[in-house]
């Protein structure tokens, strides 16, 4: 079924050129982009069958880096509610997919949710029983039993850990999440729940099995025992001192922001009781940390550690702590397939590439609040929402 679909608007953002393309069209074979090229030299024959989006942006479909399909910061309390049954924590994670597609979001990252119902919920999605974003999933993340982790599994040494990683590779996941520290700084240094010996150990098995890591890392010394042991993505990195950040830019590794859990404030009380006057203390150092690394040059990708639907509004923070708007995109599209390694499949807006393309009323590069009201997504070649033509 290679059905073609052509898409014009009057700009084209393709995820790598600044600025805009003005009336380009985008020619979809199949579930591949066949070509993007002007409007006024596609073939008569084509035009009849052009769908047009006039004063609209034609932009790649948009990429959370750092997401857990079962958690919903709207719900109060909502780090409670990853302890409850499986089947409400799948029930959740399927509405919780369908409000990322819906916004426009249609690749996820996933790192770590209970149970495998990660891996449930994206062979779901790729056997087309349900519509949601194409997702990449971590399975079980990987912490120290003394440590930190709200949606992971305690593991106990090296032995564990190798356990650990090797069921997570059985199942089939798509990368290995684990946590090197907790999330605030609290009282003087930030400790490292995992030796530096047990990073290196993680790094290297779940590179021997072909799979990229993902690390829930804020600062200390774990930091750059991540950064010396070739982690290849470091999230949060809510308190990376200068010196750290000079290390990152001579790294490998990959920066995601997670704004949200220390700007959005409706989020943070919407926590358990005991971490709200933490979160509140830490907020304005944190985000002067984030701004540090924004300014720094280092790209980076970004995720709403699962603020379903809602990316616009991190891509929004971004700007606010001095991102320009061409960063703040690339970060929620090219930077989000190279972090996942899928960079060749989707993420730009190329011949070759998967399908994936939304579109926004007005010039997103100048207007980022388009970008919260999509009006067309199509999903490697299949239409998520049809624009009126
Ligand atoms: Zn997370």
């Amino acid at each position: 079924m290679n059905e073609t679909k052509i898409i014009a608007a009057d700009l084209l953002w393709n995820g790598i050129q600044d600025p805009p393309i003005p009336n380009c069209a985008i020619i979809v074979e199949g579930r591949f982009i066949k070509e993007v090229m002007p409007v006024n030299e596609l073939p008569a024959v084509a035009l009849k069958h052009v769908i047009e989006l006039q004063g609209a942006t034609l932009m790649p479909g948009l990429i959370d880096s750092h997401t857990h399909l079962s958690m919903d910061p709207t719900m109060d309390n909502y780090l409670d509610h990853l302890n409850d049954t499986v089947t409400e924590l799948t029930l959740r994670a399927v509405a919780m997919m369908q409000k990322d597609l819906i916004a426009g979001i249609t690749t996820c990252r996933c790192l770590g949710d209970k149970e495998f119902l990660d891996i449930a919920c994206r062979n779901t999605v790729e056997e087309k029983q349900l519509r949601g974003p194409r997702l990449l999933v971590a399975g079980k993340g990987i912490r120290a039993a003394q440590g930190h982790g709200f949606v992971g599994y305690p593991f106990d040494g090296p032995k564990e850990i190798i356990k650990g990683i090797s069921e997570n590779v059985s199942r089939g996941v798509n990368l290995i999440k684990f946590y090197i520290t907790g999330t605030l700084q609290g009282k003087g240094q930030i400790p490292s729940y995992l030796t530096k010996e047990e990073i290196i150990l993680l790094v290297n098995e779940s590179h021997k099995a072909g799979l990229k890591t993902a690390s829930h890392c804020v600062g200390g010394e774990g930091l750059d025992w991540a950064l010396e042991a070739g982690l290849d993505s470091l999230e949060h990195a809510y308190h990376i001192t200068d010196a750290q950040i000079e290390k990152l830019a001579k790294s490998d590794t990959w920066p995601v922001l997670t704004p949200s859990p220390l700007v959005l404030m409706k989020r943070i009380e919407h926590l358990p009781e005991s971490l709200i006057p933490g979160h509140k203390k830490e907020r304005d150092q944190i985000i002067s940390r984030m701004m540090a690394l924004i300014s720094s040059g280092i790209p980076y990708a970004v995720g709403s550690d699962g603020m379903h639907g809602e990316l616009a509004e991190e891509i929004n923070y971004l700007i606010n702590m001095g991102a320009s708007h061409i960063d703040a995109l690339k970060a929620a599209t090219i930077h989000g397939a190279k972090v996942a390694g899928i960079d060749d499949q989707t993420g730009s807006l190329e011949a070759g590439k998967k399908a994936d393309i939304i579109a926004v009323p007005g010039n997103p590069i100048k207007n980022i609040k388009t970008l919260k009201n999509v009006i067309a997504i199509m999903k490697e070649g299949e239409w998520i929402m049809k624009p009126e033509k």
